[in-house]
């Protein structure tokens, strides 16, 4: 279990106050608003339940080019130019052309807050009323309020709720251990519509189960997926991954990352699409703070760009409905196909594209600012 470091009985003082900003959730989307606003002379206060980088999130594992141009490449800890892809009726091994690694949750959101000027305060969000958001410390009150809570999207309504709506399930668990590879199993084994992995981060290997249905339990095969790979099944991580796109704006709040469902179907990379995201929706709120623009401008033009990316959205939801109903005798020879270097270059690429690493490149504020930018 993470060491608690969130403020406990008399440290948790009531909280009020009005603000420019107010970003809801410090993790991988809020802490990418709060990037984009260093520099800016906002008062920008960001809230979260935990401090930041207490309670992990995830695998921890997105494409490198992402890490190195968020200023984050300090908390990576394994990179990998291969992907091992293993169904019941055969293995494959796919070079990639660009490479993946994993990282540490803590560092990475140390580096990236490092990266803003925002106050910080844990506090849980209960709801809000309007632009006042509630809390278990007090109401806080913003003309721009972003929630970036993660799939629950506290700040709309009416909820969210598992099993009915389009979420998937992933659990992990987090032996020592050390391995090579970075591997997927497609097998029925484990999960019937969704996959295993094994992502290696230096001396921990983080292995896990997603389902795409909700109402399957992914425990017992997590734990199978554990015991065939030989690791212990401890350190569990888990929680629901949305797969679906969700409008990024609503009554007046903004919405970054699993909150707007901006995490993809099929594989539920959800990281470099919060970062992607979180920037685009900070760099709006940049505008309306310098003056550049209006409230209503900013949710205007961030609505369209999330939307914009629909169609990618509803095309990688399509393919994880349709992967699963391939005969398992026959997904190996067509994983085969697939990797097939040209095909895999050709699909690799258009799926980066989808949230491209050149979005974050050369303008982060604190390069603004003049400071350096870890590579
Ligand atoms: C098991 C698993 C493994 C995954 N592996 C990967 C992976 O390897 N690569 C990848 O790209 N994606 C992965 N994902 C998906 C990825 O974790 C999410 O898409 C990503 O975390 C979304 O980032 P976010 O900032 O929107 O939300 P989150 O990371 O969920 O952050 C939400 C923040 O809001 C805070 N919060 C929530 N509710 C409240 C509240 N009421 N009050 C105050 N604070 C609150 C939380 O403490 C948290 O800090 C995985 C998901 C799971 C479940």
């Amino acid at each position: 279990m993470p060491t608690r470091r969130t403020k406990r009985g008399a440290e948790r003082t009531p909280l009020s106050g009005d603000h420019d900003v107010l970003i809801c959730g410090a993790s991988f989307a809020g802490l990418s608003v709060a990037r984009e606003l260093a520099g800016s002379g906002a008062r920008v206060m960001m809230i979260d339940r935990y401090e930041v980088g207490e309670r992990q999130t995830s695998a921890c594992a997105a494409p490198t080019e992402w890490l190195q141009n968020m200023g984050v490449a300090g908390s990576m800890r394994q990179t990998f130019d291969q992907l091992v892809i293993h169904t019941p009726h055969g293995t494959s091994r796919y070079k990639l052309p660009w490479a993946f690694s994993t990282f540490d949750y803590r560092t990475l959101c140390e580096l990236l807050d490092d990266q803003n000027d925002a106050s910080f305060e844990t506090a849980k969000v209960d709801g809000r009323t309007g632009n006042t958001i509630h809390t278990d410390r007090g109401d806080l009150t913003a003309p721009l309020v972003v929630d970036a809570l993660g799939w629950r999207r506290v700040l709309a309504a009416p909820g969210y709720q598992p099993p009915d709506a389009p979420l998937s399930r992933g659990l992990e668990v987090h032996p020592h251990g050390s391995s090579d590879d970075l591997e997927i199993w497609i097998d029925r084994r484990y999960v019937p519509a969704g996959y295993g992995w094994s992502f290696p981060a230096r001396d921990e290997v983080r292995v896990g189960v997603g389902s795409f249905d909700p109402r399957f339990h992914v425990k017992d095969t997590t734990v199978l997926l554990a015991e065939d790979l030989q690791r212990d099944a401890v350190r569990y991580q888990g929680n629901w991954i949305p797969h679906k796109l969700r409008d990024s704006t609503a009554d007046g709040i903004f919405f970054a990352g699993d909150s707007a469902g901006h995490c993809l179907p099929l594989t539920a990379e959800g990281i470099r699409t919060a970062f992607y995201f979180g920037i685009a929706l900070g760099r709006e709120l940049r505008g309306v703070v310098e003056g550049r623009s209006t409230r209503a401008a900013a949710l205007a033009a961030y609505h369209a760009f999330s939307a914009q990316h629909e169609w990618k959205f509803r095309w990688m939801l399509r393919t994880q409905k349709a992967v699963p109903r391939v005969p398992p005798r026959l997904l190996a020879p067509a994983i085969r196909a697939m990797g097939a270097q040209r095909f895999v270059n050709w699909s690799f690429d258009h799926y980066l594209n989808i949230a491209p690493p050149s979005f974050a490149a050369g303008v982060s504020p604190v390069a603004r600012a003049g400071e350096p930018v870890a590579a």
